[in-house]
């Protein structure tokens, strides 16, 4: 597996704002000594083009836009580029047979019509809809604890494309709580823990079987954490291994790209969930 990455990610940040430079450079940290890593490129606007509209990309560019949790800061429109950039070389690494990972911030989820959610280009939409693009069948795993209304809304009705998310419900932004057409949402009640969780990812992992895609991608968030300070969804560390193996049963051409997750071990659930993906799960 190849980690993309940049330290230019954490160049941006609003001071007090959950989502924070601190979270990609501590994973970096850490997994530096594990994967190999390559430098993470910036995507064209055309790439971003193919999923959000003009003006969209335009008030991102001219920072033109107002949402509280989504600051319009300098130069954010280059940090989203890159993002969005890393996701598509972490899917083209995995389409050339390897595995790919992108530890980048901001997260894209949320976006689809406008930035928000702390988002502002859905780097997971940018780089399945390039492989949508040539003909490929794509199921997107959200495993991070919010459900991803930016992808949903992206890829609704589009039948090159299987959306399955687990989330949080009631929680931010209020939507997911049932499934529509190619969109299967799981929601979950606060406080779910580990072993409910992993049977619903068991549940939703055979719809994604059943679809037989050419290509899975994973949203890796990890704000399903216990200790994450914006959800309750209550998973130990122990939790992100089995979600990484369960993936990894699918045996299916796989990359993933780093969505949320908050807390100062962050970093510990990153390298748990790569362990059991990669299937090197190491001893603590
Ligand atoms: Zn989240």
């Amino acid at each position: 597996m190849r980690i993309f990455y940049s330290p230019r990610c954490q160049e941006y940040w609003l001071p007090g704002h959950p989502e924070a430079p601190g979270r990609t450079l501590r994973c970096y940290e850490l997994l530096k000594s594990r994967y190999p890593f390559a430098e993470a490129k910036g995507c064209s606007e055309e790439d971003v083009l193919q999923v959000h509209s003009p003006k969209h990309v335009q008030r991102v560019r001219e920072r033109q836009f107002y949402d509280p949790d989504t600051p319009a800061l300098q130069d954010v429109y280059r940090y989203a580029l890159l993002a969005a950039g890393a996701a598509i070389q972490a899917m083209e690494e995995t389409r050339q047979g390897g595995a790919g990972f992108s530890l980048m911030r901001p997260p894209g989820h949320h976006s689809s019509g406008q930035p928000k959610g702390f988002c502002y280009f859905n780097n997971i939409g940018v780089a399945a809809a390039r492989a949508v693009r040539r003909g490929e069948r794509v199921a997107i795993l959200d495993i991070d604890g919010h459900h991803g209304d930016g992808t949903e809304a992206l890829f609704l009705r589009n039948d090159h494309v299987l959306y399955v998310s687990l989330h949080q419900y009631p929680a931010y932004p209020g939507t997911g709580a049932r499934s529509i057409d190619n969109c299967l949402n799981y929601p979950l009640a606060p406080g779910i823990g580990d072993l409910a969780y992993l049977t619903e990812l068991e549940n939703s992992l055979r719809q994604i079987q059943t679809f037989k895609p050419d290509l899975l991608a994973i949203s890796a968030g990890f704000d399903t954490y216990q200790k994450d300070p914006l959800l309750h969804l209550d998973l130990s560390l122990e939790a992100y291994p089995e979600i990484g193996s369960q993936i990894r049963s699918l045996n299916l051409p796989t990359f993933a790209v780093l969505e949320g997750g908050y807390s100062p071990d962050l970093p510990r659930c990153v390298d748990s969930f790569l362990q059991g993906w990669q299937g090197t799960r190491m001893p603590e």
